[in-house]
């Protein structure tokens, strides 16, 4: 990596840090190698997220070995910028309110002429709010993007992955977006955005050049590489690595508590001794 490389860990402070969450801090430091390490603490959802978790967070990173800069960027201190860019999209005609649950949209998909295809938020809305206007939006509304509206104002785009698992460049399949990512939500009832709108809007303003990131996420680059061409940010680079495995080589579901970093630290563990038993990358 060049020596101005700039990577980030962004956990979510809504449970324990897990052994998970050590490896993805680890890869990101290890990527940034002689550049800059950044952490992000992601906490638009209020209802999940806890002080006493961000608090275990930096606890056990510092335990890990790691050092960061700060202030750390926080995302419950940034939503007057979500809430800019949402207005920029709303004035442009690329978002809508939409009003419907779960179930509204579970119903909608066993209608004859819907098939339901999985999108990397789940199930593909089927566009039933589309045609709202934002002069209709109410307060519980969520607001999503017309992608195919936002298509036709997009050449073609692409992104780079420099991770050993889908290395190369990876142009965007416009019918993918339009059709399996769909309207993605841009802004959560009650929340005032999502991960797709904040996690792009924080990449840019901390100046990441490499994402560095779990694989299960490389479905949603394009949505975040689309955002950036609408918002007129620039595309880093992605490194998306695989999920830790256990001893048995089974991969871990990122919540299983047993595996917090807090139970092997009160088992006595030492950072390297952990590091050893689960293959994760050292920090020198
Ligand atoms: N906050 C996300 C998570 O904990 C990470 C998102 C990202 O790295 O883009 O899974």
């Amino acid at each position: 990596m060049p020596p101005d490389a700039v990577t980030r860990f962004a956990p979510s402070p809504t449970g324990p840090l897990h052994l998970g969450h050590a490896y993805a801090a680890l890869v990101a430091v290890q990527r940034a190698g002689a550049g800059q390490f950044l952490l992000r603490i992601e906490n638009i959802d209020r209802s999940r997220c806890r002080p006493e978790w961000e608090a275990q967070i930096y606890d056990d990173l510092a335990w890990l070995g790691l050092r960061w800069q700060r202030p750390v960027m926080r995302q419950s201190e940034r939503l007057p910028v979500y809430r800019a860019a949402l207005q920029h999209f709303a004035a442009e005609g690329l978002i809508y309110p939409c009003r419907c649950t779960r179930a509204d949209i579970r119903v909608a998909l066993t209608a004859p002429q819907e098939g339901a295809s999985l999108g990397p938020d789940g199930v593909t809305y089927p566009g039933t709010c589309r045609a709202r206007s934002m002069s209709d939006a109410g307060p519980t509304d969520a607001l999503r993007l017309n992608m195919s509206a936002a298509l036709a104002r997009l050449g073609p785009l692409s992104f780079i992955e420099t991770g050993p698992l889908f290395a190369g460049r990876h142009l965007l399949d416009h019918d993918w977006l339009r059709d399996v990512a769909g309207d993605v939500v841009l802004a959560r009832r009650d929340v005032g955005t999502s991960y797709h709108l904040s996690v792009v809007l924080d990449d840019a303003a901390q100046g990441i050049t490499e994402v560095t990131r779990g694989c299960d996420l490389f479905d949603a680059t394009p949505i975040h590489v689309v955002l950036q061409a609408l918002l007129r940010l620039r595309t880093p680079t992605y490194y998306h690595h695989d999920l830790i495995r256990d001893e048995s080589g089974k991969r871990l579901a990122k919540r299983d508590d047993a595996r917090a970093i807090a139970v092997y630290r009160s088992e006595g563990l030492t950072p390297d001794a952990l590091a050893q038993r689960f293959s994760l990358p050292m920090v020198s």
